[in-house]
């Protein structure tokens, strides 16, 4: 019989695809077509791989080669254009291929059993048409099969003819030209819709899918077809964490009451995670909101992305293959010829330098957009002359207590979960570090623990000192948790309710809280940077910002471009709906040693436009990043000297002259989980020399013996 070779991807760390032998099962069975999951013997298990080429021969005898032992041919191919993404991913981050085509699927579509396939198919499976077995016919079909055409015979879901959408507020003027722009473009277009906060960039988002997805429609009737055999189209969201933003997925429910819109994220059942994968892989949800991981999900007739807080630090993956879900994005509309939205009130500085630069063209909405709000007024006060009591001076305690008496909401902004950040013996000196990272054990007082924020080691709050059994231990700082007892005690009329990590761990407890905040339930709101984010919180005039000076002195170069875009951000949650009932506008007071500090002026100025070019002549000047790009090597082991011996050999077994390569140093919080921690930066002006440099580099690392524990970073955000 006849017999064919397929490569295929494995989730394994090796850096190649594998050979294995197909023959069919039966008469006339074809070959599994390029994109196709199949099952394959690997080591002493089976696992499951993804068809990414077909070959004459194999270079393997044929004593070594070993036979696929199963098809998924109940699921259409993957289309080349996610193979070609993957294959992207792969080559810029420096990963295999497998690592990172098999992880971007959902488990339940990677399982070595079919049954969970099965179910979710057949959960989406609600309509089989003629069309249907056709293209189930092709998909087992003649070969090569073009696997880019797959999906779409695969039944998309029919756009509804008329199509029709939930209601919508008209636009202004600066938000009709951004509409105009996005869906006006018919080639790849990145486009960086820069709105103040509260300018109406959701509604900008919303109406521009709804000309793209009219226009689908239209193009089909304009054919005579019926919509269902018109060009399908399918809209991408990103948000940075979907259970902060529940408001979202409620308006495009709502815009779209007939279309299909899932969901995709990390925090869903893996049976929901499946269906949805599904069915945007098979064309019939019209819209995916997601979170970065939906970067990876397989689209095949996308049409539009927006990227909503562009730069929100949660759009890069800071584990296994660390992607920047916003540079995937870009990569992707580029490739597919479509437009891409970067949608921010504080765009990254690498967003903004591409704007500026004309290589992104800029969209702006430099006003709110609800009737009568303005953008609240920013005070800075000097804690040195307002002594805080509670951690609150008493210029916020006044300005609070005025909401209160208004019946609106407050909002006070600290971005450290916990009661205190540190317990700590009078008599003895003795403090509570963590027994196995470098870093100090957070009191936990509701819970009666203290707890390791980079480990999660957890003890119960000692009763007395270990050290000299002293029983009066103190608390040092302040945690969300300490200001909550404080708030309760200066202000016990009114309802106080914290947002963050810990309060939030069960499920739906999120959103159940950002509920209770929209229903006017809460008068006073603190929280971590989970409540700065996107929401639209009407009845919110005033804003708090508790000590935010401990990011000014950071080691890291990037330190005050994130808090100068939490601040606008956090400030941006006051006064979003109009005016305060005595007539004034939204007000936000920053608590701070340093009230001179540019960075705190330009927020009250409202000046992102000023502080960003600054930000980006000091990293010209300094040549960091966007002006330079970087990698990072990063070794872990139990001795630092394991890590660091092997940094060093890093470092001089491969000579290339425009690569800058750094000193390999311990890293600023050496250890951690009880191992030792060091990183070696290297550095170029040019991204495709530093690409072909960390190729043939990480070919020569590989043949390293060493005991530590590496991985390499390409474009790393923390250094
Ligand atoms: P952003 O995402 O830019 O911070 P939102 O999209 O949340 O802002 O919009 C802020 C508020 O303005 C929302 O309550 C929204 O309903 C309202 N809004 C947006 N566009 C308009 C418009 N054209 N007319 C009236 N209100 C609008
Ligand atoms: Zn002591
Ligand atoms: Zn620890």
């Amino acid at each position: 019989m006849e017999q064919r070779i397929l490569q295929i991807a494995l989730d394994t760390p090796l850096h190649t695809v594998f050979d294995y032998c197909w023959r069919p099962q039966e008469e006339g069975e074809e070959i599994p077509a390029i994109g196709h999951l199949v099952v394959v013997p690997f080591g002493r298990r089976e696992a499951v791989g993804v068809v990414v080429g077909h070959v004459q021969a194999s270079e393997l005898g044929a004593d070594k080669i070993k036979n696929v032992i199963a098809v998924r041919r109940q699921m259409a191919p993957l289309s080349a254009h996610w193979l070609a993404l993957c294959g992207f991913a792969a080559d810029y981050y420096q990963r295999p291929l497998g690592e990172v085509m098999l992880p971007g699927l959902p488990k339940n579509l990677r399982a070595l059993t079919t049954v969970a396939l099965d179910k979710a198919l057949k959960a989406l499976d609600k309509t089989p048409a003629p069309k249907k077995r056709k293209a189930k016919a092709r998909a087992a079909g003649a070969e090569p099969v073009d696997p880019a055409e797959l999906p779409a015979a695969e039944q998309p879901q029919a756009l509804p003819d008329p199509m029709q959408f939930g209601p919508a507020p008209s636009l202004n003027a600066a938000q009709q030209e951004a509409v105009d722009a996005i869906a006006g473009a018919d080639a790849f277009a990145p486009l960086l819709l820069y709105g103040v906060t509260g300018s109406g960039k959701t509604e900008v988002y919303l109406q521009a899918a709804a000309a793209i997805l009219q226009r689908a429609a239209d193009a089909a009737q304009a054919d005579g077809r019926p919509p269902q055999d018109g060009p399908p189209a399918q809209i991408l969201v990103l948000v940075p964490e979907i259970n902060l933003t529940p408001q979202l997925e409620g308006n495009i429910r709502a815009r779209f009451p007939h279309l299909n819109v899932v969901a995709l994220h990390s925090g869903l059942a893996e049976g929901e995670r499946a269906r949805n994968w599904l069915a945007a892989h098979l064309g019939q949800a019209h819209i995916v909101l997601g979170t970065r991981l939906a970067i990876l999900s397989s689209l095949p007739h996308l049409k539009l992305i927006v990227i909503d807080e562009e730069h929100d630090p949660s759009y890069k993956q800071q584990e296994g293959l660390r992607y920047s879900a916003r540079d995937l994005a870009v990569w992707r509309a580029h490739q597919l010829g479509i437009p891409v939205v970067l949608g921010s009130a504080t765009p990254s500085l690498e967003t903004w330098q591409h704007a500026q630069a004309g290589r992104y063209r800029r969209l702006e909405l430099r006003q709110r957009a609800a009737q009568q709000a303005v953008l609240p007024k920013v005070k800075v006060i000097d804690m040195e002359r307002d002594k805080p009591v509670d951690g609150l001076t008493s210029t916020l305690i006044a300005a609070v207590r005025k909401r209160l008496e208004h019946g609106e909401q407050s909002l006070l902004f600290l971005n450290r979960r916990g009661y205190a950040p540190v317990l700590a013996c009078d008599a003895c000196g003795w403090i509570s570090n963590c027994m196995r990272c470098d870093a100090f054990m957070v009191v936990h007082r509701p819970e009666r623990r203290l707890r390791c924020h980079h480990c999660s080691l957890e003890l119960h709050i000692p009763k007395s000192c270990p050290t000299c059994g002293n029983v009066d231990l103190q608390p040092l700082g302040r945690g969300t948790q300490r200001v909550e007892e404080g708030l309760h005690a200066i202000f016990p009329e009114a309802r106080v309710l914290r947002i963050d990590a810990d309060s939030t761990r069960l499920k739906g407890s999120a959103q159940s809280a950002f509920d209770s905040v929209h229903r006017g339930e809460v008068d006073i709101l603190i929280g971590t940077q989970m409540v700065a984010k996107g929401h639209d919180f009407k009845k919110l005039t005033l804003v708090g910002v508790m000590n935010p000076d401990t990011a000014l002195f950071s080691h890291d170069y990037r330190a005050s471009e994130r808090l100068f875009a939490q601040l606008m951000q956090v400030a941006g949650r006051a006064g979003r709906a109009g005016l305060s009932a005595d007539g004034s506008s939204g007000e936000v007071l920053i608590q701070t040693r340093y009230p001179h500090h540019p960075l705190y002026q330009a927020v009250t100025r409202h000046d992102y436009d000023g502080f960003a070019g600054e930000l980006l002549d000091e990293r010209r000047q300094a040549y960091f990043p966007p002006f330079m790009y970087q990698a990072l090597l990063r070794a872990e082991a139990r001795e630092l000297e394991q890590a660091m011996a092997f940094l060093k050999e890093a470092a001089n077994i491969l000579d290339a002259p425009a690569i800058t390569i750094n000193e390999p140093i311990p890293m600023t919080m050496m250890r951690v989980a009880n191992t030792e921690r060091a990183q070696l930066l290297v550095e170029c002006a040019s991204r495709p020399a530093l690409q072909a440099f960390l190729k043939e580099w990480l070919a020569l690392l590989r043949q390293l013996r060493t005991r530590a524990r590496w991985s390499l970073e390409v474009d790393p955000v923390d250094i």
